[in-house]
């Protein structure tokens, strides 16, 4: 394990805020303590926004969705432009920012405000493209099509594991659709929305008359959540989180009539077919599994492998489990950095215990010295015959389950036997199974000789079942963002009715 010696976190953190042009007054003096997963330590002190503050900050985005709106989408478009830019040049520091406060490797938290920029390029090229249809009307003389329109204030509510990267997927789209942004990130992360909140106060600044109270950061724990979910000024909430949190969110939204984007738990499998080319397939199951030290909502926690591989896959599976390097998430050298705090910790432990009593052999899983009060864990394998209860939930560490099938079918429908539905992968050379799983996985992601994690933005990300049925970043997402309109004009003289119908005054 390398411990670096390097400057307190707290100091660290502080410097990158102060770069990014994130005032001190921002993150001292506050009543929230923000803890580093790397030590443990305290690294800043912000400040809860008070409910009376929240409903404010939601009536002035609602006061800048009357301006944006009229805003043409190109221009519109422009400012994500600008905030792609600011993004570039942040990118060092707002990556490490994302390493210190949620524990991510460096390459991991680069990557995510690499995701950032990646999505603002996309929005874009979309604010040109925010089209309806023309369709076929049965009247004389008449044009029916479809326009999209902006929809309002858009309330964003994150997760600890993408502080920042899932605000821009909601941002970017709903910046160049029409529509404000309020953004609930994680109590665990608040640092770095800060920063984020920092950079596109810069682009907004150089774009030069965009309204005030285009993007809001609300800091808080989950009572900030629900101000947003139950302000009858914001007609879509794009909630992040736990299955838990989407049981409370969802029905207070569809209580009101308001849309949600529901992202939640996920319970990813991948199965390795005897065809597979098993060199590639190892890697991509070690990444899937262990990276993000199994704090992705697409970690791999459930991996089924045809009997006549599954001696030697999983034997080489194990040394890799055996060899991974775990430590602080700023070395270049780690893959495998903290969990997020002591609960996490407890929560893994307390599912391997399961899985002892269901009959799992483990290997790994125990704690190991990192620098300061980290929490830090070797990842654990967990060899069952069957897929018992505590497979069938999510536990937010890095804990892979492996299973022996001898059927196809067999595995397919063991993929889709849990209640979520995000993401699943198949390994194989035989286009017969890899069509049948892909047509068979019940999930919003079935991929073939890659692992269930790492999405790109161009698609559709979701899932199912109890993942929510949300769909953000590519494809045609930005819809969620827009209300449609459908419009009949009549360019003629006479007055004819739909199904013939018949009102002559
Ligand atoms: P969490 O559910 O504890 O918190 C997520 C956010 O919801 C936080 O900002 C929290 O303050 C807020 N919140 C909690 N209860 C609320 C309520 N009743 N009303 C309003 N807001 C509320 O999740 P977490 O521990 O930060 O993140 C881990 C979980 O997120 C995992 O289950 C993971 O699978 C999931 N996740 C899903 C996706 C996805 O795209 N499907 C992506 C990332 C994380």
């Amino acid at each position: 394990m390398t411990v670096l010696f390097a400057p307190n976190v707290a100091d660290e953190a502080a410097a990158l805020l102060t770069r990014l042009g994130v005032s001190p007054s921002a993150f001292t003096g506050g009543d929230r303590s923000v803890r580093s997963p790397i030590t443990g330590e305290v690294i800043a002190k912000v400040h809860d926004v008070s409910p009376a503050a929240a409903a404010a900050a939601i009536d002035a985005a609602h006061a800048a969705f009357l301006a944006w709106r009229k805003v043409p989408a190109p221009r519109r478009g422009e400012l994500v432009r600008l905030l792609g830019e600011e993004l570039r040049a942040a990118k060092a520091d707002l990556g490490m920012l994302v390493t210190l406060e949620a524990g991510k490797t460096l390459s991991e938290g680069l990557g995510e405000v690499q995701e950032m920029i990646d999505i603002c390029d996309y929005a874009v090229g979309l604010s040109r493209q925010l089209f309806g249809l023309a369709i076929a009307t049965e009247r004389p003389e008449h044009r029916m099509m479809e326009t999209w329109h902006p929809l309002g204030v858009v309330g964003v509510i994150s997760a600890f594991n993408f502080p920042v990267a899932v605000w821009s997927w909601n941002a970017a789209l709903a910046l160049v659709c029409g529509d404000p942004v309020v953004w609930k990130p994680s109590e665990k992360t608040p640092l770095t929305a800060l920063g984020v909140q920092a950079i596109f106060e810069r682009a907004a600044a150089r774009f030069g008359d965009a309204p005030a109270a285009l993007s809001t950061v609300l800091i808080g724990g989950r009572e900030v959540g629900e101000a947003l979910v139950d302000h009858p000024r914001v007609p879509l909430v794009s909630a992040t989180g736990s299955t838990a949190m989407g049981r409370a969110v969802g029905p207070k939204l569809a209580a009101r009539f308001a849309r949600s984007l529901l992202e939640l738990g996920g319970n990813n499998a991948a199965i390795v077919t005897p065809s597979a080319d098993l060199d590639l397939t190892l890697r991509a199951v070690a990444f899937a599994a262990m990276g993000t030290a199994g704090q992705r909502c697409t970690t791999l926690r459930r991996l089924f492998v045809h009997e006549s591989v599954y001696d030697g896959f999983v034997g080489k599976l194990k040394s890799a489990y055996g060899s991974v390097r775990i430590g602080d998430p700023r070395d270049p050298d780690t893959l495998i950095g903290p969990l997020i705090d002591e609960a996490a910790l407890n929560a893994m432990q307390r599912a391997l215990d399961d899985a002892r009593s269901a009959g799992g052999r483990i290997a790994g899983g125990e704690s190991v010295k990192g620098p300061g009060q980290g929490h830090y864990v070797r990842p654990a394998l967990v060899e069952l015959a069957s897929q018992a209860e505590v497979v069938r939930r999510e536990t937010f560490a890095p804990i892979l389950y492996v299973m022996p099938y001898a059927d196809l079918d067999q595995a397919i429908a063991l993929n889709n036997d849990v209640p979520q539905g995000l993401s699943s992968s198949i390994f194989t050379l035989n286009v017969r199974e890899a069509e049948r799983f892909l047509a068979g996985s019940d999930c919003g992601i079935a991929n073939v000789n890659i692992g269930p994690s790492g999405a790109e933005i161009g698609g559709a990300f979701g899932g199912e079942k109890e993942t929510g049925g949300g769909r953000e970043a590519g494809s045609d997402s930005w819809k969620a963002y827009m209300r449609r309109a459908t419009n009949t004009v009549n360019y003629g003289e006479a007055l004819p009715l739909a199904q013939g119908v018949r009102f002559d005054i």
